[in-house]
């Protein structure tokens, strides 16, 4: 039976093979990895997927499309987490972990932010979003899409944009651009703020106000700061800091009790 698009779950399904191929070949899986795709609809990269690896985890919202794959697959070779992914606890899948999906893209940036705790057990993540998400992630300082998304994301991952999808690949087709992106979890040896709660907050009240100086955007916090000691301008904008530096702005704020410490964040 024909499955009904639902717009609520963001369900635009692959219909161009030769994306789907592109897809699964930049992901290259190898028999034994351990893959969860996230929504994975009708099929169009669990089944490719399916032929590659000897078992498969998905996770979906939608009860008709789970109890579809239910039926098309065995268990022991697809199984089928019928739920939210934002309540999912990825941990529970192991390590290391090959996170695959054509997300839907009313969730992406929470998905995104909903991942970033269990980096640590993922090899990677390829991932079909909006173009607009994906050059927001690997913006640059300075760039116009440069923000939260950036920095947040880039403070835990290598970043690479693969390659674009039109509208067209899809039925039905949304109204914006698609591209598909590879996430790879930086290491230990990452830079690293003191408190992951200092650097999010100072990360996030900074780009509340995007083009305000620092000295103002940072409200009360900007008195605190030693500027010169930290490398960064009280006249600089939000937009215009590296990661490194909002690592160096979180850690003096952190040292100096405001933010991270249970308190003012
Ligand atoms: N992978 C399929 C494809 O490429 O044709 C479907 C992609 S479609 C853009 C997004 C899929 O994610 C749909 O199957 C939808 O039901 C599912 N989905 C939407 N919201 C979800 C959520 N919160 N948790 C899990 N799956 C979700």
């Amino acid at each position: 039976m024909k499955h009904q698009a639902r717009k609520r779950f963001g369900q635009h399904f692959l219909v161009d093979d030769s994306i789907t191929e592109s897809i699964v070949r930049a992901v290259n899986p190898r028999s034994g990895d351990n893959v969860v795709e996230i929504g994975p609809g009708l099929s169009a990269l669990t089944r490719p997927l399916l032929e590659r690896v000897d078992r498969l985890k998905v996770i979906e919202i939608d009860r008709d499309l789970a109890a579809r794959l239910r039926s098309q697959y065995p268990p022991e070779r697809l199984e089928v987490t019928e739920a939210d992914v934002l309540t999912v606890d990825f941990a529970q899948f192991g390590a290391p972990l090959r996170i695959v999906g054509n997300l839907p893209y009313n969730i992406s940036s929470p998905l995104l932010f909903h991942l970033m705790p269990y980096a640590d057990q993922v090899r990677d993540q390829h991932f079909m979003l909006q173009r607009e998400v994906i050059d927001r992630m690997v913006a640059q300082p300075g760039d116009a899409d440069y923000g939260r998304l950036s920095v947040m994301l880039q403070s835990r991952y290598d970043m690479e944009k693969l390659f674009d999808v039109p509208p067209e690949a899809f039925d039905p087709p949304p109204r914006v651009v698609s591209a598909v992106v590879r996430m790879i979890p930086l290491g230990a040896d990452r830079p690293r703020a003191r408190s992951d709660a200092a650097f999010s907050a100072v990360v996030a009240k900074a780009f509340a106000q995007r083009r305000k100086m620092l000295r103002r955007g940072l409200g009360e916090w900007a008195a605190l700061v030693p500027w010169d000691e930290v490398g960064v301008k009280e006249t600089a904008r939000a937009e215009e800091l590296s990661v490194a530096q909002f690592i160096a702005l979180a850690d003096v704020l952190h040292e100096a009790g405001v933010v991270g410490a249970g308190h003012g964040v």
